[in-house]
């Protein structure tokens, strides 16, 4: 078979992880060894301040196979997954956090389904059992939001334990957007994909290094650079405004000075003033859309996203 030769390359992200990496680097080799899978395991020290990366460097002198890229601070979880899959020779990838939220038992059947002939696995995660009630709704109303903006498609609940095909992390590398969303990112390659649930149990150790503001954050980047349907919006509601307050102007103009004010509304002055400024901050919306469609066309020059990607050619 293809596959029985081929090398997969874990890739892990590492931020102050201490308390973890030596029980999840155990883990990751029994499950190789159980499975008889040969593979590198990358880890990438995103710039820790506790004793992680001294850890690391234990870790690697004692386990063949293992190799730690360390970034010269702290870059974030994309960067650091970015440059694990830049630097990795797997003929697949499988990305997966530090702290035993993605359990790599789990890894048989990404492997299954990548033999399958999916270039694209997708770990789905079914419960969280240490949320708060916040990131739980905030993450429900984040993924429905995103699909209904996203011009590709988002599954709800997608994390980033992911199985990459060579073919995708070899386009994926190509990308050179800055503000990436890693996930965001492998949606749009698109290929052939598929999902594979699974519980999330809770930390290991340590607290999440991702703040309540760092994921509002990430969630809005999120949004832009998916999506410029929000650019869309300010035009939409522009055009509202503009027609509403006109049809509303015309018909209180007519009753009240053509017609003598037969329904008796006495209309004063002052809302007719009121009715003219929201026709006018109509406008001045419908002017915001025009330079948004400028600053769209801009967005998606700077992102230089490719135009197509090939899968196969035969
Ligand atoms: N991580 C990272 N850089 C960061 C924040 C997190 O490399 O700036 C790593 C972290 O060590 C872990 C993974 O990304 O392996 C997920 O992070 P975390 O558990 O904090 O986030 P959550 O579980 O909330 O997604
Ligand atoms: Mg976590």
């Amino acid at each position: 078979m293809r596959y029985k030769n081929s090398l997969l390359s874990v890739i892990i992200p590492v931020h102050n992880e201490s308390a973890n990496l030596v029980w999840h680097h155990k883990r990751i080799v029994q499950a190789m060894e159980k499975i008889g899978q040969s593979s590198e395991i990358i880890y990438v020290d995103d710039g820790s301040t506790d004793d992680s990366r001294d850890i690391l460097k234990e870790l690697i002198k004692t386990s063949t196979n293992t190799r730690l890229i360390a970034l010269s601070r702290n870059f974030g979880k994309e960067a650091a997954t970015s440059a694990g899959l830049k630097k990795c020779n797997g003929d697949a990838a499988l990305m997966i956090d530090a702290d035993g939220q993605h359990p790599i038992e789990a890894v048989g059947k990404f492997l299954d389904k990548w033999h399958e002939g999916y270039q694209v696995v997708i770990g789905i995660r079914k419960s969280n059992t240490k949320e708060g009630i916040v990131k739980h709704y905030g993450s429900k109303l984040f993924y429905q939001l995103l699909s209904s903006m996203a011009d590709g498609k988002t599954i709800p609940n997608s994390t980033d334990f992911r199985l990459l095909d060579r073919r995708v992390i070899d386009e994926f590398n190509k990308l050179t957007e800055h503000n990436r969303i890693t996930r965001g990112l492998i949606d749009w390659l698109g290929f052939r994909s598929t999902t594979i649930d699974f519980d999330s149990p809770a930390r290991h150790s340590g607290t999440a290094s991702y703040s309540f503001t760092k994921l509002v954050k990430l969630a809005l980047y999120s949004f832009v650079s998916q999506s410029t349907k929000p650019l869309q919006f300010v035009g939409f509601l522009g055009g509202l405004t503009v027609i509403l307050s006109a049809i509303i102007g015309i018909f209180l103009l007519i009753e009240k000075y053509t017609l003598g004010d037969p329904m008796n509304l006495a209309v004063t002055g002052s809302a007719l003033l009121a009715l003219f400024v929201s026709f006018l901050v109509g406008l001045v919306l419908i002017c915001q859309w025009l330079l948004a469609l400028y600053i769209e066309s801009i967005h998606s020059e700077t992102q230089n996203r490719p135009l197509y990607v090939v899968d196969e050619e035969l």
